[in-house]
């Protein structure tokens, strides 16, 4: 069952004020009173995208804490798999899930925060956040495992072309996320503590 994070309007439209406001000042003299006047302008419209941005990190990463033990996070920066939370995953497979479609308009500056605040928050209950490796999560077919760029005939449409899966492709991604994430975190808790690999 997949659940999307709604895209955060108010974000766009402090976005196209500050462009705005920003225009209005390359247009001064530097340093001149009116430039100084805009430039406090622009800086309050800063602070506002900071202060929503802050709000919604905060206010989604307690919510996914609150309700998985297990997070599962796609790593940009890392290739292999590492498990950053300690502390007992209690019934693991039970209450998990992938995050998934939270807007990239937000989160392009706000994901290392997020992921930060997720991990902080698992943490403090004991739950714990496995970070996933990127490779072909985007192109594998969530259903059947085959694994091919056809797969993807647009940017928001996974469509298999071995089984004819079709899902949001942000959703068929996830789905893959968390299958890896699960399977690293077995392999790191569970009762057979195996060298392998974990299947993707
Ligand atoms: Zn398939």
């Amino acid at each position: 069952m997949a659940k999307l994070i709604e895209p955060l309007d108010s974000f766009r439209k402090h976005e196209a004020r500050l462009a705005k406001e920003q225009r209005k000042l390359s247009l001064k003299t530097r340093f001149s009173n009116n430039w100084v006047k805009q430039k406090i302008k622009v800086n309050r419209v800063h602070e506002k995208i900071a202060n929503v941005r802050h709000d919604f990190l905060h206010k989604h990463s307690t919510k996914i804490s609150q309700n998985h033990a297990v997070v599962a996070v796609e790593d940009l920066q890392v290739s292999k798999m590492t498990r950053s939370a300690k502390g007992t995953i209690e019934e693991p497979g039970r209450h998990v899930a992938a995050k998934s479609g939270l807007n990239k308009a937000i989160l392009d500056q706000g994901w290392g925060m997020f992921r930060i605040l997720v991990e902080y928050k698992q943490v403090w209950r004991g739950g714990a956040v496995m970070a996933v490796a990127p490779q072909y999560t985007s192109q594998r077919c969530a259903e059947c495992d085959h694994v091919s760029p056809e797969n993807r005939p647009s940017q928001a449409v996974f469509s298999c072309v071995a089984c004819g899966h079709r899902d949001h492709a942000d959703v068929n991604a996830a789905r893959n996320i968390l299958a890896a994430g699960l399977a690293e975190s077995l392999n790191a808790c569970g009762p057979e503590r195996s060298s392998g690999i974990p299947r993707l």
